[in-house]
């Protein structure tokens, strides 16, 4: 159950957004940056935190969960995939 310190979800910056359209074919690219989360986990429960992005200062409200919290979250997902997958 080791999943770091510190959340693998990084915070993306969009710096742009092009669309390219013919008739049967459709594309887009999109240039964004990546800034780590520098939140660490706490021992139990939730901590919330206010980040900002690395490019523009734009802040953000975060919560990050512990590791205990953030397995039985994901334990708790998957049973509902299951059941709607039966
Ligand atoms: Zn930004």
């Amino acid at each position: 159950m080791s999943v770091g310190d510190y959340p693998r979800v990084r915070l993306a910056h969009v710096h742009s957004e092009t669309s390219l359209e013919l008739v049967v074919f459709s594309s887009t690219t999109t240039r964004y940056s990546l800034h780590p989360l520098p939140v660490r986990r706490p021992a139990s429960g939730v901590v919330e935190d206010v980040v900002s992005c690395g490019s523009c200062g734009t802040t953000v409200k975060i919560r990050v969960f512990s590791p205990r919290l953030r397995w039985q979250l994901k334990l708790c997902w998957f049973s509902v995939f299951l059941i709607g997958a039966w």
